[in-house]
């Protein structure tokens, strides 16, 4: 069994969207002066690698500690959009011809995760120029009824958010800022795990987010 890493590190000063305070963590209690070490976080819940659950965009949705943990785990597959133009369109075509390529079906239980490499721009300032999901493709993904979307970039669209809002009207979660993708290009089905905190009325959580790879089991390496 292999475990990916899908997660930024948090630190303080890391490169959040604008209009975002500056993530910080604070140094709180040390060894030396209070004989255990401990660190203040503070920082929004959209944070580095997250996962966004649907009162983040739609009135009365359910808040994150409500979220059925059963969508925060399923089978993955990394969509290869790295060769877009920056700030480009993720369309039905972009998806649809990796499925037909693979002859797959994917839907409810799979998360599809789409591989920009935008995460290795980040803290410069392309890092928000990546591609993005339309509405077209956003309406597509909620007919598959897959448990979750992702990406490696800070957000999954632009304004006005047509991802945002068909996904998680449906109830499928969207995580951002996954890092790491390209280590599981080829591979199908591996298991994804990105389970949130139990953020009382929470909008979103940071997530440690990971890939398992069994060989010999339910992945196919293409
Ligand atoms: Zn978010």
């Amino acid at each position: 069994m292999k475990i990916i890493d899908l997660s930024f590190e948090i630190h303080s000063g890391a490169q959040v969207l604008p209009g975002y305070p500056v993530p910080i963590v604070h140094k709180w209690t040390s060894i030396e002066e209070h004989g255990y070490y401990a660190n203040l976080l503070m920082f929004v819940e959209h944070t580095l690698t997250h996962v966004d659950v649907p009162a983040h965009f739609i009135k009365n949705g359910i808040t994150v500690e409500h979220v059925p943990l059963e969508k925060c785990i399923g089978k993955g597959i990394v969509i290869d959009v790295s060769r877009k133009p920056p700030k480009s369109e993720i369309t039905v075509e972009d998806i649809d011809k990796v499925l037909r390529e693979l002859n797959l079906t994917v839907g409810p239980g799979w998360v599809i995760l789409f591989y920009t490499g935008y995460d290795k721009k980040i803290g410069t300032p392309e890092f928000f120029n990546h591609p993005g999901l339309g509405w077209a493709a956003s309406r597509y993904l909620a007919r598959l009824k897959v448990n979750a979307v992702g990406i490696d970039a800070p957000s999954i669209d632009y304004e006005p958010y047509p991802a945002h809002k068909t996904l998680l009207s449906q109830g499928i979660l969207i995580y951002e800022n996954l890092t790491n993708l390209d280590l599981l290009l080829g591979n199908i089905g591996f298991k994804f795990i990105g389970l949130p905190l139990k953020i009382r009325a929470g909008s979103a959580s940071p997530v440690r987010a990971i890939a398992i790879i069994e060989p010999g089991k339910e992945t196919i390496r293409v």
